[in-house]
This record gives C-alpha cells, sequence and structure tokens, in this order.
C-alpha cells in the first residue's frame, strides 16, 4: 500500500464560516478525520467522511492514530479549533513524529495548516483590540507549572502588553483566574479595559466589555477567551481599540448627505 498523508489542520472558531478554504479542501481530500468529538460534530453537517471521535483530554491518543492511520496509508486530517499550531496538536504531533523518527524522504507527506486562532475571533468581535503589541498566555497548569505562568504573566503586564488569556477557567480550576486578575492589577489600573469572549461564532456566542476591577469570575470558562487591555485601550463607542500609534486620529471627510445610510438613520446592524 501507498503512504498515506498528514495535514494539522486549524478549524477556526466555528469549523464552518471561518474555515480556510485551503483546510476546508483538504478536509475534502482527507479519508479520514481525527480529532475531539466536538470537533467532529461541527463538521458533520457538511463532510461526509470517516470520522474517528476521540473523547476530550486523549491527545496522545489522537496523535497516535492519526500517525498509524497516515501511515497504513489513509489522507488524514487530524483537526484542532482555531489554529492548530496554537495550543493546538500540532506540536505534539510533530513532536511524535521525530521521536519515531519519521524522514521526509521516505515517508508520508506531513503539512500543518493555519486557521482563525481564538485570538483573532475574539478581538474581531470586540473591535481592535490587538492593534498593538499583544502576549497570549494560558491559564492552565495542567502542562505548565502555575509559578511559571505567574511571571510570564507578571513580565507581560509589566512591560504593558495587551494580554490574551487562553483556558481562563474550567469546572476543576477557578483559582488561577482570580489570581490573575489580582497579579494583574498589581500593574493596571482597575478600570483597564477587558473583552471577554465566550464560544465566538458558535450558536451561543456571548460577548462582554468590562473592566479589569469587574471581571465577572464565574461568568468565565473554558469556552472564554479574556482580551486584558493595555493602558492604551480604550472603549470607542461599542468597541474595544488598541490604537496603533498614528497620534491623534482626524475625522476626514464626512459624507452627510441623505444618501448616506447614516444620515438616513439606518443602522449596519453591528
Ligand atoms: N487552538 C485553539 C486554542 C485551544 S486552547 C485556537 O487557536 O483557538 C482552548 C482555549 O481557546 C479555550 O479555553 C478558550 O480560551 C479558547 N477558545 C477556543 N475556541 C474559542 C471560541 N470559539 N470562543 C472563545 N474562546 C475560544
Amino acid at each position: 500500500m501507498g503512504y498515506g498523508s498528514l495535514n494539522i489542520i486549524g478549524l477556526g472558531p466555528d469549523g464552518d464560516q471561518h474555515l480556510t478554504l485551503a483546510a476546508r479542501a483538504a478536509l475534502e481530500q482527507s479519508t479520514v478525520v481525527v480529532g475531539y468529538e466536538g470537533y467532529l460534530r461541527q463538521l458533520a453537517p457538511w463532510l461526509r467522511r470517516a470520522f474517528r471521535p476521540f473523547p476530550i483530554g486523549a491527545e496522545r491518543e489522537r496523535v497516535l492514530a492519526a500517525i498509524a492511520l497516515a501511515r497504513g496509508g489513509a489522507r488524514v486530517a487530524l483537526v484542532s479549533s482555531g489554529d492548530a499550531g496554537i495550543y493546538g496538536l500540532a506540536s505534539l504531533a510533530l513532536e511524535t513524529l521525530a521521536a519515531q523518527g519519521w524522514e521526509a524522504e521516505r515517508e508520508f507527506p506531513v503539512a500543518v495548516l493555519p486557521g482563525a486562532s481564538a485570538l483573532s475571533a475574539a478581538a474581531a468581535l470586540l473591535g481592535a483590540p490587538l492593534g498593538h503589541d499583544f502576549a497570549v498566555v494560558s491559564l492552565s497548569d495542567l502542562l505548565t507549572p502555575w509559578p511559571v505562568i505567574a511571571r510570564r504573566l507578571a513580565a507581560a503586564a509589566a512591560a504593558d502588553f495587551v494580554l490574551v488569556l487562553y483556558n481562563p477557567a474550567s469546572r476543576g480550576r477557578c483559582t488561577q483566574l482570580t489570581e490573575a486578575r489580582d497579579l494583574l492589577l498589581a500593574h493596571r489600573a482597575p478600570d483597564t479595559a477587558v473583552g471577554v469572549v465566550r464560544n465566538a461564532y458558535r450558536p451561543e456566542q456571548r460577548v462582554l466589555r468590562t473592566t479589569l476591577g469587574a471581571l465577572p469570575l464565574d461568568e468565565i470558562d473554558m469556552l472564554t477567551t479574556v482580551v486584558v487591555g493595555a493602558s492604551t485601550t480604550r472603549p470607542l463607542g461599542p468597541w474595544l481599540v488598541t490604537p496603533r500609534g498614528y497620534g491623534t486620529v482626524q475625522a476626514g471627510p464626512v459624507d452627510r448627505t441623505p444618501s448616506s445610510p447614516s444620515a438616513r438613520g439606518e443602522r449596519d446592524g453591528g
């Protein structure tokens, strides 16, 4: 049997409207899709394929199954939500391949395909909070010791980065978010702008603008991304914006003749 292939694919936040054309094509060319059962459910409405669903947490098993299938001749799509290289399965898959002595010349092709990460999805729904330098920290201490996470949070806060928090809390883990907030409050004012986005671009989507001091701790869970503003981040109308630093932005010419929708009192709904 000839070699198969392994494409490691980011599904975007919803596995549908925000999936790239390249990812869609790779999924359509695959013979089997390996991933967390919840993500495979997102694909089922439009992708008729063999699915290899795995429960949450079984990351090593998922990766080993995907590699074994590719080695056996299948065209495998190994999927993560968002971007597969951002707290996704890409690093574990490549480490496992390397440990198994995989060599490009001798074996099946492997590719990592980018996706829209939760940070771009959350930022888009909030406006433009990532318009200037930002840092991303996962609050999950399952794989990283808490002192390491705390040190990175403090350093990013001291350097006045916008901070994106992934994995902010889960059922068995809620103290980290409280500790993170307290750590950030040592460097940022309580009225620092914060955006909270849950289930971005999914049917249950929720978008909240708040402040660091008023962070609604018990509404934030594993399906939520938190964006903590830098000192320059500010609410502008319905948006959160971190200016790029063009200085004072001029209004420029504004057309308020009756033909413009705003002059007719219309709203664009967003
Ligand atoms: N590879 C993913 C991240 C996986 S880590 C990506 O690039 O998006 C899992 C964390 O991502 C969650 O705990 C949450 O913080 C965030 N996340 C993933 N999908 C999300 C969504 N649709 N809305 C809000 N946050 C999301």
